[in-house]
C-alpha cells in the first residue's frame, strides 16, 4: 500500500480514536457522577442515607457496580469497532484522495522516460485538479519545446549539409577534372564557405541572444539617421531589383538607447526581405516616427508576396519560411527575422508583422525613447 494512503487512514483514525476516547471518557465521568446522585436521591427518598459515604454520592453497591463496568465495556468494544470503521471508511477515502496524485506520479515517470504522450486526466476542480491542469501544460510545453529542438537539429544539419555538399562536389569533380579548376569556380566555392560562416555566426547569435547572452552596446542613438544610413545603403539592391525604396521620416524625434549595430542589423533584415519578398516594379516605404509619448515605431511596408495569415504568427521563429519549397538561392535560412526579434526584445522594444497576402506586408518594430532626451 502507499505511504500517503497509509498515512492518510491512520490520520482518520487516530481523529476518530482520539474523540471516541474523550467522548468515552467524558460519558463515564457523566454517568458515574449522574449516577452517584441519582442513587443518592433514591436512597435518601427511602430513608436509608449511609452515614460517611459522603455528599451526593449515593451508596454503589455490586449491583450498580456491575451496571457501571458494563457500561464502561460497552464504551470500550464501541470504540474500537467505531475505530476499526473508521479505518477502513479512512482507507477508501484516502485511496480516492491519493488516487489522482499516483496518476499524476505515473504520468511524471513516463514523461521522464521520455514518453511525451503522457497526460493525466482532470477529474476535479480542486488544488489536485489544479495540479494536474498544470501538469498537463507543462507536458505541453516539454513536448513542443522537444519537437522544435529536434526539428531545429534537423534544420541545422540542413543548412550546413547543403554548401558543404556543393563544396564537396566541386571539389571532387576539380580533382576529376570534370570541372575545371578556375578563378570562377573557386570564387563560386568561397561563396558557399561566406554562406556557411554567416549561418554559424547566426546561429551563434542567436543561442547567445536567446540565452540573454547577447552583448549590447548601448549609446543614445538618432534613429532617424541609423535608418536613413541603412535604407541608403540598399538603394542600389532596389534598384537592382527594380523596385521603389522610399523613407518618410518624423522629424524632431527623440533618441532612444540602443546598440547601433546592432538596431542597423534588424533594419537591414527587414529591408532585404522587403527588396526579397517583392517583385519587380514593387514599393517599399520606410517610416519612423513617434508612438505614444514613450516609444519611437519604425515600419518597412512592401507591396510584395504577403504572408499567409497561418504563418503570420510564425514567421519569427527559427528557421521558419512561409514558402517550404524555397531554397537559399531565393531565400534565407529563415533565421533572420529570429534574430531580430531578440535584438529587438533585448532593446525593451516590440517586433511585429501585418500582412495580406498577394498585397504586401509591414513589419513594425518599437524602441523605447531615451530618457534623457
Ligand atoms: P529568410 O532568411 O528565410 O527570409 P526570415 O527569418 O528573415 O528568413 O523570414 C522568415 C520568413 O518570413 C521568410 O522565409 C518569408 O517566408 C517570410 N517573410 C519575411 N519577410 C517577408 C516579407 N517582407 N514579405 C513576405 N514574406 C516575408
Amino acid at each position: 500500500m502507499n505511504t500517503l494512503t497509509l498515512k492518510l487512514s491512520l490520520a482518520f483514525t487516530l481523529v476518530v480514536l482520539i474523540a471516541i476516547g474523550i467522548m468515552a471518557f467524558l460519558v463515564n465521568r457523566a454517568t458515574t457522577s449522574e449516577f452517584g446522585a441519582y442513587l443518592s436521591h433514591q436512597q435518601a427518598m427511602g430513608g436509608m442515607m449511609v452515614p460517611g459515604m459522603g455528599g451526593m454520592m449515593g451508596f454503589i453497591g455490586e449491583a450498580e457496580k456491575g451496571f457501571l463496568d458494563s457500561l464502561n465495556r460497552w464504551l470500550i468494544v464501541s470504540g474500537l469497532v467505531a475505530g476499526g470503521l473508521a479505518f477502513l471508511i479512512g482507507l477508501a477515502l484516502a485511496r480516492q484522495i491519493s488516487s489522482p496524485l499516483r496518476l499524476l506520479a505515473a504520468a511524471a515517470r513516463r514523461i521522464a522516460t521520455g514518453d511525451m504522450t503522457a497526460r493525466v486526466k482532470v477529474r476535479s476542480k480542486d488544488e489536485v485538479g489544479q495540479l494536474s491542469l498544470d501538469f498537463n501544460d507543462m507536458a505541453d510545453a516539454l513536448s513542443r519545446n522537444q519537437q522544435l529542438r529536434r526539428q531545429m537539429t534537423a534544420d541545422i544539419a540542413h543548412e550546413l549539409g547543403t554548401p558543404l555538399s556543393v563544396i564537396q562536389g566541386n571539389l571532387e569533380a576539380m580533382l576529376d577534372s570534370v570541372i575545371p579548376l578556375t578563378l570562377e569556380q573557386v570564387a563560386s566555392l568561397h561563396d558557399q564557405t561566406l554562406l556557411l560562416s554567416r549561418l554559424t555566426s547566426d546561429l551563434r547569435q542567436l543561442s547567445l541572444a536567446e540565452a540573454g547572452h547577447l552583448k549590447l552596446n548601448r549609446s543614445p542613438t538618432d534613429l532617424t539617421s541609423l535608418v536613413q544610413h541603412a535604407v541608403e545603403a540598399m538603394q542600389p539592391s532596389a534598384r537592382t531589383a527594380g523596385l521603389s525604396l522610399t523613407l518618410s521620416l518624423q522629424t524632431g524625434l527623440p533618441r532612444t538607447v540602443a546598440d547601433p549595430d546592432r538596431i542597423a542589423q534588424v533594419v537591414h533584415n527587414l529591408l532585404t526581405n522587403a527588396i526579397r519578398y517583392t517583385s519587380e516594379g514593387g514599393r517599399i516605404l520606410v517610416s519612423v516616427e513617434m508612438k505614444g509619448r514613450d516609444l519611437l515605431q519604425v515600419s518597412v511596408s512592401d507591396t510584395g508576396s504577403g504572408i499567409l495569415p497561418e504563418d503570420l504568427p510564425r514567421i519569427f521563429d527559427r528557421f521558419y519560411r512561409a514558402d517550404h519549397s524555397r531554397t537559399k538561392a531565393t531565400g534565407g535560412a529563415g533565421l533572420g527575422l529570429a534574430i531580430a526579434r531578440e535584438i529587438v526584445n533585448a532593446h525593451g522594444g516590440r517586433i511585429w508583422a501585418e500582412s495580406q497576402p498577394a498585397r504586401g506586408s509591414t513589419f513594425f518594430f518599437t524602441l523605447p525613447v531615451s530618457s534623457s532626451s
